[in-house]
């Protein structure tokens, strides 16, 4: 028998919530369930986030306990501890490794396919946009975001100037502050971060690598203007993130 029924989308979501709530027994199957008995006006299913949006718009129910029905992935944040993955932004380097990959909208080794490369790409490598951009999609997901692990990949670490790695983590820390404090200061980073997606596809210039990332980063000087940061500030800001409701 086909439960299916088109509602409006109130009545849907509503709907949706009550029958995660009231389940006595929960597998993996149960949400895809639930969603696929209250289609969405008729076109597609309604999705975790706007089924937690409106959860949370209803301002009761034990918001921990529902969260946890509708992880993807559970095991993500098991362990108490959320781990945000950034990537440094694509930078010369001086090896000359084979067979490591040289796509010029990435760091060195890394390919624009990869999920993790692409939200680099779209946040254009900027710490900020990226660690607060994560944690508030791992909150709409209803994931917990005290406690977090921050994971940076990229080039080779050293190869990058001091002052660039001091502000990359300087700003990762102020993104976690921010985001604990419901601060968003994302509107202030776009105008500075160099665009290295008008670079072409990989193929193009392989092997051209240093010449072309280095193009990009001397025609966008006002951002290695922004990209410092004195030792004592980031002291600062780390020591902030000490009692921040967003820790690393
Ligand atoms: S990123 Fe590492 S593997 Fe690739 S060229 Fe540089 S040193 Fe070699």
């Amino acid at each position: 028998m086909n439960h299916a029924c088109t509602t409006t989308s109130d009545e849907g979501l509503e709907a949706i919530i009550e029958e995660i709530l009231a389940s006595e027994s929960w597998d993996e199957a149960s949400l895809d369930r639930i969603q696929r008995r209250h289609p969405k006006d008729g076109r597609g299913f309604f999705n975790k986030r706007e089924i937690l949006a409106r959860f949370r718009a209803r301002g009761r129910g034990d918001e921990a306990l529902f969260s946890e029905r509708l992880r993807t992935c559970p095991t993500r944040s098991v362990s108490g501890v959320l781990p945000v993955t950034v990537l440094t932004k694509p930078f010369p380097c001086p090896g000359r490794c084979v067979f490591c990959p040289s796509d010029v909208r990435m760091p060195k080794s890394y390919l624009s396919n990869e999920a993790v490369c692409q939200r680099a790409e779209a946040n254009r490598f900027d710490p900020y946009l990226q660690a607060w951009g994560r944690l508030q999609a791992y909150r709409d997901m209803g994931h917990p975001t005290e406690k977090v692990e921050l994971i940076v990949l990229g080039g080779t670490w050293s190869h990058y100037p001091v002052d660039y790695r001091r502000w990359f983590v300087k700003r990762l820390f102020e993104a976690l502050n921010d985001f604990g404090a419901g601060r968003d200061r994302r509107d202030a980073v776009l105008r500075f971060a160099p665009d290295f997606r008008r670079e072409a596809a990989a193929e193009a210039v392989r092997g051209k690598y240093n010449r072309h990332v280095g193009r990009v980063l001397r025609e966008a000087r006002e951002s290695a203007a922004w990209e410092r940061c004195a030792p004592s500030e980031l002291e600062r800001v780390q020591r902030e993130n000490e009692g921040a409701v967003s820790r690393c």
